[in-house]
């Protein structure tokens, strides 16, 4: 362990997407030191090998700092995307005609001189009915159904512009038939198992069965690899309207969700978007379920260096809610300002958490906990009023699985958590959940020389200060999960 005193900590978690702008171990570092806590490995884009030298950097960065980021897979999932378009690209014409079909055009040629273009998903043409909208480029470029034949669609096109190979195709008005997992995912979901990957992201889930399909191989895959029982934490992508009316079944299912706005504002009404973030948000609370906030939240940095004014409110209304995750996608994947981009972002929640910390008593814990009577999820409700009534700056848990952690954190109380555990994974499980900053240590003997060693540690590291009153939650003996049963009030320097 080196300089980690400066590190800053937010309550909300940012989460950064990887990509060639920010893959140097540099900007890893920079990334880290300006308050990313996850980084998104996006599956879409780029090989194996260019994947597993990320993870190796941030690894490698992450023991530097002695903090240990986690990462997120991005499974791809049944996305359906263009096959190669002849010459790269096409333009479609507004009011003018497309065809799509199962496969390449004849000898490559436009028949009829309408466009031909073809998809990753050959059925589509037996499933998409006239009357449905085809979209291609997120949105940009809209067509409706209006004809079929046995081996094409055919589509006026209501607003053109060009489309090129692998542009995202997206339809709306059809529930597709696709597999939930691609054997390309199948392959990502091994590989991540391999490369210890901390959270696995399913895209374009349509119902909890997909996420079950997907426990299910993640537990197959870990077997064949000879780790029977590896966690890898699932995050759902609510990004499909069946996913959103299915919202309560996938949160039974899913370990954190997604509200991806990318896909969600062309599948749905864009001008529903803010309204099915907040509904999503909220039940994600009641259900006690991590929630991350994704896409286009400081989209302009993309090419400036600060944000907008309305993407700064954007950013703040969610850590307004006490989402757990912020999330940046192209921001810090192919921006010319990551790490600004991070700053702002971290400064934005700085802003917006004090103000929190200024109007919130102690919230009620999410439903669905109160009603679970599990003893760490009510002792940790009981530690928040402590908490409170002393003004402690510190709740200390020893997290062994990181489930003392989670009801802390469920209970979105505006003091730092720090969770305790020597599961170096169940630690970078930890980094998603608002509040928590995870501690891996090897265990101490007994819970005393738990208390001394955080008591040390907080003051080294300037997270506290003597005179401070910390509260810590532990069970005995140190390291065994399901143990946790006590609470006790520290004053921190008290101990020498
Ligand atoms: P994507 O998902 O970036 O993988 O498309 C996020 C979104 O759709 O918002
Ligand atoms: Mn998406």
């Amino acid at each position: 362990m080196t300089d980690v005193e400066n590190l800053p900590e937010t309550l909300t978690k940012i989460v950064a997407t990887i990509g060639p702008a920010s893959a140097s171990e540099e900007m890893l570092e920079r990334l880290i030191r300006a308050g990313a806590r996850v980084f998104r490995i996006n599956f879409s884009h780029g090989a194996p090998e260019e994947h597993a030298e990320w993870v190796r950097r941030i690894r490698a960065v992450g023991a530097k700092i002695g903090e240990p980021p986690a990462i997120l897979g991005d499974l791809p999932g049944p996305k359906i995307r263009l096959n190669p378009v002849p010459g790269g690209s096409v333009e479609l014409h507004t009011g003018g005609l497309v065809s799509v079909g199962r496969a390449p055009a004849p000898n490559g040629a436009a028949e009829d001189s309408v466009p031909w273009l073809s998809t990753t998903f050959p059925g589509l043409v037996d499933e998409v009915m006239p009357g449905n909208r085809l979209l291609i480029a997120d949105g940009a470029v809209r067509t409706l159904v209006v004809d079929k034949t046995e081996t094409s669609i055919r589509c006026t096109v209501t607003h053109g512009g060009v489309v090129s190979t692998g542009k995202g195709v997206n339809l709306p008005d059809t529930e597709v038939s696709l597999a939930p997992l691609t054997a390309r995912d199948r392959r990502h979901v091994a590989w991540a198992l391999a490369h210890e990957v901390d959270f696995l992201a399913m895209s374009f889930v349509r119902r909890a069965q997909d996420l079950r399909e997907l426990r299910r191989l993640i537990e197959d895959e870990a077997e064949r690899a000879g780790h029977p029982g590896l966690r890898v934490s699932i995050v759902a992508k609510i990004e499909l309207p069946s996913a959103v009316r299915g919202i309560d079944e996938i949160l039974d299912v899913t370990d954190a969700i997604m509200i991806a706005r990318g896909d969600l504002g062309v599948e749905m009404d864009l001008a529903q978007v803010p309204v099915i973030q907040k509904d999503l948000i909220s039940r994600a609370q009641h259900h006690g379920t991590p929630c991350i906030v994704a896409t286009q939240m400081l989209e302009s940095m993309i090419d400036a260096p600060a944000p907008t004014r309305a993407e700064a409110s954007d950013v703040a209304g969610a850590i307004l809610d006490r989402v757990d995750a912020v999330m940046l996608s192209g921001e810090t994947a192919v921006g010319r300002f990551p790490d600004l981009a991070v700053t702002h972002m971290r400064r934005i929640a700085e802003c917006t958490e004090a103000h929190l910390a200024e109007t919130i008593t102690v919230p009620s814990p999410p439903g669905r906990l109160q009603a679970s009577g599990y003893h760490t999820a009510a002792l940790a409700h009981g530690v928040l009023t402590v908490a409170r009534d002393i003004r402690a700056t510190w709740l200390v848990v020893w997290s062994q699985a990181g489930g003392g952690a989670r009801y802390l954190s469920q209970n979105g109380f505006p003091i730092p958590i720090l969770a305790v555990t020597s599961d170096v994974r169940a630690a970078r499980q930890m980094q998603l959940l608002r509040g928590v900053t995870p501690l891996p240590m090897p265990a101490p003997v007994d819970i005393a020389a738990f208390i001394d060693h955080i008591d040390r540690y907080l003051r080294e590291r300037g997270r506290a200060e003597v005179g401070d009153d910390i509260i810590v939650m532990a069970g005995e003996p140190l390291g065994e999960v399901g143990v946790t049963n006590r609470m006790e009030i520290r004053v921190i320097g008290s101990g020498e």
